[in-house]
């Protein structure tokens, strides 16, 4: 069978790591789309995802849990869609569908043969046949780019966008390396149907919420409006905003304890009423993820409430407009919300350094560290402003970087880092063209 390309792997802890081979024949690559659909989103808390079809079955499961996810756009009538992401990182690693007829009459390993797999683009490393390549657990690192390998992969296309309402990422990407991405505006066909757009919203006043919860809502969390609290955090400034390698430290370490999280554009100056929200391309994002590009949100401890799970699950989805009337929300503390059993799993990205996802569908949810308890990096797609996947009545987008851009192509290999670098150049370049063109305020 191994007539495709041979691809090194690895999640962020290693558990992952193994060799798969591309459908893809060198030369003639394959088109991988950048998907934006309400389950992709929520899965993932990211505002987009991207797979590539492997050979049938990988190596290995172990390490993986998986998630089965029977409403997705992505599984069709009669077919049953699995999810594998890394049981202690989190990270996204396969997609596989076969048809739900199977699933009764034939044992697992007979299943794994069946239907069709996919590996998430984030975690390729580079080809297996890349001499210098070698991976180790969290600490990925590759020599070398280029070595004019063929082509492998390429973007080239935005789907499911029309869940968006707002297109989320996608008006940031539209040209990579040159080439415009298509926009298919594929039918979402999940049963998870978004309340009724309301076009551009007013910037409201202070008590509304906004909702957040992953994929299989075991997560569920509210954001309130800044207030008084949200100032009292102090904090360094984000990479995203003051790129820490051509920085000072003393000046990156915010001296003038400027609140830059919270967005005053459009208010009063003393009303912010908007967070900071952004793009990151680093390897940590990328290994703990899967994908290509996280988005985060800096939201203040004391502007985050959880709900507690949904239980029993819904069989069901259930509209997002379901889920008030809720119980008593609980205010965000890692400590109290385990011991109230809320099922947020912790992964130490490195020292001091811990992300939050949840263990039963792998959707990122948050990243903090130990210098700043009370700001919150909260995964941008687990949100769900009636506005649209952007959140731009909440969330002011910085159009001025990409965070760690740099870092799009390291820890990996040849053509898999050059597409890589492409996309996330596109993106920064999306950015300022954003900037510049349509005003970041006005259009979120
Ligand atoms: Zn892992
Ligand atoms: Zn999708
Ligand atoms: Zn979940």
């Amino acid at each position: 069978m191994s007539q495709g390309v041979e691809l090194l792997i690895s999640c962020h802890c290693g558990a992952a790591k193994q060799t798969v081979v591309l459908c893809a024949q060198p030369g003639n690559p394959s088109d991988v789309d950048l998907c934006h659909c309400h389950a992709c989103r929520h899965g993932s808390g990211l505002l987009c995802v991207s797979y590539t079809s492997i050979q049938k079955p990988p190596r290995s499961l172990g390490g993986l849990v998986s998630y089965q996810d029977d409403s997705s756009p992505h599984a069709p009538p009669a077919v049953t869609l699995y999810h594998y992401f890394c049981d202690t990182c989190g990270c996204h690693v396969f997609r596989h569908r076969k048809a739900s007829a199977l699933i009764d009459s034939e044992g697992q390993s007979e299943d794994d043969e069946v239907g069709t797999w996919e590996v998430a683009t984030g975690i390729i490393v580079g080809r297996a046949d890349a001499g210098s390549a070698t991976i180790q657990a969290g600490d990925v690192e590759v020599g070398g780019e280029g070595g004019g390998e063929e082509p492998l992969l390429r973007f080239a296309r935005h789907v499911n966008t029309d869940s968006t309402k707002d297109g989320g990422l996608s008006p940031f990407i539209s040209l990579v390396e040159g080439s415009k991405l298509e926009v298919s505006e594929t039918r979402n066909t999940s049963s998870i149907t978004p309340p009724p757009s309301t076009g551009e919203r007013e910037v409201d006043d202070s008590d509304d919420v906004l909702e957040a919860y992953c994929r299989c809502k075991a997560i569920r969390f509210r954001i309130t409006r800044p207030d008084a609290s949200s100032r009292l955090p102090r904090s360094g400034f984000p990479d995203l905003t003051v790129p820490f390698a051509a920085t000072p430290r003393e000046e990156a370490g915010n001296p003038r304890d400027e609140k830059w999280w919270l967005r005053a554009e459009g208010r009063a100056a003393d009303r912010p009423a908007r967070y900071l929200a952004g793009t990151c391309a680093c390897g940590s994002c990328r290994l703990t993820s899967g994908f290509e590009v996280q988005t985060w949100t800096f939201v203040p401890r004391s502007n985050i409430f959880f709900l507690p799970p949904m239980s029993p699950l819904p069989t069901t989805p259930t509209s997002p407009s379901s889920l008030s009337p809720a119980p008593k929300p609980i205010p965000l503390d890692f400590a109290i919300l385990r011991q109230q059993g809320v099922p947020l799993k912790g992964y130490d990205s490195s020292p001091g350094r811990r992300r939050e996802f949840c263990p039963s569908c792998g959707a990122t949810v948050f990243w903090h560290d130990r210098w700043r308890p009370d700001l919150i990096d909260v995964s941008v797609g687990l949100l769900d402003a009636a506005e649209g996947a952007r959140a731009g009545s909440w969330l002011r987008w910085w159009c001025g970087r990409v965070s760690f851009e740099e870092e799009a192509g390291s820890g990996r290999t040849g053509e898999v880092a050059r597409v890589a670098k492409g996309l996330v150049r596109g993106l920064a370049e999306g950015l300022g063209r954003w900037e510049d063109g349509m005003g970041g305020l006005t259009k979120g």
